[in-house]
């Protein structure tokens, strides 16, 4: 027989083990050893953060036979051992959320006023209470209204917003908040001492974090790392069973941000997705630390949700970064974690994220007035250039290997604009294709039908396009173009008077 799981298994007996609730545990126990408890009671807030284990120690205090208040629930009398083991009469659980949410209301409205059969008050926890249909509700409400002095309801909801406000009227309200992190360490650290389980203390960090505030979801992760008790869970084993990374790589990485090197960023971004972190969730660890570092920066680093390393590697990042720029790069990541488009390109949101972020220069309308135009036979400069610090000299040609497909996609649309300075049909191939990748000096385009390949791969087009790219990326460039399945890149319409029939129409031929 499987054991049972963890989180069933650990599940707050008393109310000394909700965790990161304590507001609201106050409270209750007050009302419960001053015999003031209310009639109906609402739990909001997110998933796992103890609704239902919180209901289930009202509905045993209220029957605990102890015969101090205070001291309920005992977990030693009939009622409180038939309440844990799950046979207790008179707590009657309701998931609203299943089928027979319906007919469970008419059932409770038709059995109510019968009196309790073990104990003094008989406990109806509906659970998702917001699943109710309306039917449900109107019944639900009627028993509301007027409960018998016997019955005790608590409902419990996700979303508060969805309970009709007659409803909501009717109760007590309690809202529970996510858990932070380090609350949820020490209840985590607690369990994996007294399962006698061996587990590296980075992992119960990442679980925490992992769980975005929901106990339930951490212990039931370490539930599933911590397949037998005789082997050490490692940090580089959950690292790769979440699909995550570790919060060294988001360190790092702004590191990299604070040198404003384009190229150790590009690197690292490349080297999580060879390790198969979700580049999605990589963007929101981003956000959340590069979040600690600001309002570390603004002097509110008390408001950081972080272990006491990290919070050691914020406080050293903090300083080098101007508040306004970390505001930039936050809202870049946070576009990332957003994205859902670029499925064929996992890295590339994060690429432009970081590229986005790295351009130190906060005035939009300075950086239209770069000009990406010169002739690349001149002195090559480009928008790149702006992650020099400013007043430096613009960089000399990248040698190869240096320009990163996230650079080239970002600067995507200076590239087609310069490209009309070189010649005016242009930006029209350009705008048909799509940059692949970068190989070395050779840049790939990818091209969706064999006309404009072969128009683009011209010379004459193909050393345009090389020129254009120079200029705006400040590197001696080739290009390689190639055909690409529609169906894997997105490319514009083509509407009779669009860019690509502009394209079909010049026959890629040199205008007069
Ligand atoms: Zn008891």
């Amino acid at each position: 027989m499987a054991d049972q799981a963890l989180y069933r298994k650990w599940r707050p007996a008393a109310f000394d083990e909700v965790v990161g609730q304590e507001h609201v545990v106050q409270t209750i126990r007050h009302a419960l050893a001053s015999g003031r408890t209310a009639h109906a009671y609402l739990f909001s807030g997110p998933r796992g953060t103890g609704k239902t284990s919180t209901a289930r120690l009202v509905a045993k205090a209220l029957n605990c036979t102890h015969p101090d208040p205070a001291q309920r629930p005992d977990n030693t009398c009939r009622n409180c051992v038939a309440v844990n083991e799950g046979r207790f009469l008179d707590l009657i659980e309701i998931d609203a959320a299943s089928n027979t949410g319906v007919d469970n209301i008419r059932d409770l409205r038709d059995k109510i006023n019968f009196s309790p059969s073990e104990g003094q008050y008989k406990v109806y926890i509906i659970d998702e209470v917001h699943m109710l249909s309306m039917g449900a509700f109107n019944a639900l409400l009627k028993t509301l209204e007027e409960p018998p002095p016997h019955a005790v309801f608590i409902l419990a909801t996700t979303e508060t917003h969805k309970v009709p406000a007659t409803v909501l009227s009717r109760c007590q309200r309690h809202n529970f908040r996510r858990i932070p992190t380090a609350e949820m360490v020490a209840r985590l650290q607690s369990i994996v001492s007294r399962e006698g389980l061996q587990v590296e203390p980075a992992v119960l960090d990442v679980l925490a974090r992992q769980a975005t505030g929901s106990m339930r979801d951490a212990i039931s992760l370490l539930d599933q790392l911590a397949a037998s008790p005789d082997e050490m869970v490692t940090l580089d084993a959950t690292l790769k069973v979440l699909g995550t990374a570790g919060g060294q790589a988001a360190q790092d990485l702004a590191e990299a941000l604070a040198e404003q090197d384009a190229a150790r960023g590009m690197d690292a971004i490349n080297a999580l997705m060879d390790d198969g972190v979700d580049s999605r969730q990589f963007a929101r660890q981003m956000v959340d630390y590069l979040r600690g570092l600001m309002l570390v920066r603004m002097g509110n680093a008390r408001l950081v949700d972080a272990g006491a390393e990290t919070m050691k590697a914020m406080q050293q990042q903090a300083g080098r970064f101007e508040v306004g720029a970390l505001l930039r790069a936050i809202k870049a990541f946070n576009a990332a974690a957003n994205d859902s488009r670029s499925g064929w390109l996992a890295q590339l949101p994060l690429e432009l994220a970081f590229v986005d972020s790295l351009r130190g220069d906060p005035d939009p309308a300075s950086r239209v007035e770069t000009p990406p135009i010169r002739k690349a036979a001149a002195s090559p400069a480009a928008p790149m250039a702006t992650a020099s610090p400013p007043g430096a000299p613009p960089p000399a040609n990248r040698p190869p290997g240096v320009v990163q497909l996230g650079q080239v996609a970002s600067n995507w649309n200076d590239v087609v604009a310069a490209s009309r300075r070189v010649h005016p049909n242009l930006p029209a191939l350009l705008a048909a294709c799509q940059p692949l990748g970068v190989e070395g000096d050779v840049v790939t385009l990818g091209f969706r039908n064999e006309v404009l390949r072969s128009k683009a791969d011209g010379e004459q087009n193909r050393q345009g396009i090389e020129q254009s790219l120079g200029q705006v990326l400040g590197a001696a460039l080739h290009v390689k173009c190639v055909l690409h399945s529609a169906e894997a890149v997105q490319l514009p319409d083509v509407d009779s008077d669009g860019p690509v029939a502009e394209a079909f129409r010049l026959g890629g031929r040199p205008r007069k």
